[in-house]
Parts: structure tokens; sequence; C-alpha cells
């Protein structure tokens, strides 16, 4: 029997055509199965949507905000998305920030009012102000930015996925509830980090 690595692969683009890794048929399929690709003629896997541009936006926020957590204020290293992709927040300059590891994995899926309530955070950057100061809103306007965005102008696999539930129509999009306990790592008794994110 075959290991599953000496399957042969299938060769998989963006949309504009650009290679991406390779991934197995078994993956192409859930991938077409999901809406999220097609397969053409020649067995090449074309993505509906551009995982590239998650790194081309990660280095504008960069350039905007330099390597700073916008929640802690320290060493900053990842791509953060102040409304998450699960609630449809999108890989956008106005939705994302750079943050740290630990901020950005312990928030996990959290709101941004959850996790400030939660850590104690005070960040002031302009990005988080704007949503957290009108988050309630903003939830209501995910909606609209997911009727008038183009599937290809998602930038992670979540992101298209959340993109193809809503526009399913089907009762599928499944945002969390908000009633229900926050999706964090951080522990409510946790006490709250020490360093603030000074203007
Ligand atoms: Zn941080």
């Amino acid at each position: 029997m075959l290991a599953h690595q000496d399957i042969a692969k299938v060769l998989v683009v963006d949309l504009d055509g650009r290679p991406l890794t390779p991934c197995s048929p078994e993956k192409a399929q859930q991938n077409v199965n999901d809406r999220l690709a097609r397969l053409d003629e020649s067995g090449v896997l074309h993505l509906n949507y551009r995982p590239l541009a998650h790194r081309r936006i990660y280095r504008q926020v960069q350039r905007r905000d330099g390597r700073i957590c916008a929640w802690c204020g320290g060493l900053g290293s990842t791509l953060d998305h102040v409304i998450p992709i699960c609630w449809g927040g999108s890989t956008t300059l106005d939705n994302c920030v750079v943050a740290c590891r630990a901020c950005n994995h312990s928030r996990n899926n959290a709101l941004p009012s959850t996790f400030l309530r939660w850590t104690g955070y005070r960040p002031t950057h302009p990005v988080i102000r704007a949503i957290v100061d009108h988050e309630a809103q903003h939830l209501v306007d995910v909606e609209m930015i997911l009727d008038r965005k183009p599937l290809a102008s998602c930038a992670t696999r979540e992101e298209a996925q959340v993109w193809v539930a809503y526009h399913a129509q089907t009762g599928a999009w499944s945002r969390p509830d908000p009633q229900e306990e926050p999706m964090t790592h951080v522990k409510p008794d946790a006490p709250p980090f020490t360093q603030y994110f000074v203007p």
C-alpha cells in the first residue's frame, strides 16, 4: 500500500494562475465539493480565492503598524483579524492589525470586546478602537460587506468558507452566537497583562 505522500499530488493554482503548494486528490475533491475551487480538464485545481493576498495584506499592515502588537504592545509577528473570520471579518487593512503570537492565539475567535474585558488591555490602535467602539454595528455591517465582496477577494480558506456559507443562503451562515461562551483560550480569572499599549 502506498504511503499517503507517495500518491500523486494535484497541482494547485490561485485565481491568477500562480502556483501554490500541491495537494492530495482527496483534498482537491474536498475543495471542489466545498465550492472553493474547480478542477480543469488537465487535473489542475484552480482555487476561487487568493491565499497569496494574505501575505500582501500582512506586509501592508506591517508597514503601517511596524512590528508592534496592537493589543499588548509586545513584539508583533502575526496578522490578526480584529473581527475574527468566523464572525465574517475580512482580510483588509481596516480589519487587520499586527499582533503577537500570544495575543493572536489566546484571543482565538473571541470578539475584541471580550478579549479586552478578559485581559484588561487598553489598546489605542485606531483600527481596534474603531471596531470596539461600535462592535455591534460592525457585526451587522459584515453582512453588507459579505453581500458585496467577491469570493476572489478572500485571502484564507476559512474566509472563503464563510463566504460560500453566507452566499449559499441555506441557513449555513454559521456565525458564532454572541450569547455563547466566547471562544478564547484566555481564562476568565487570568490576571490582566501588565504591559499596555501606550499611545
Ligand atoms: Zn500581544
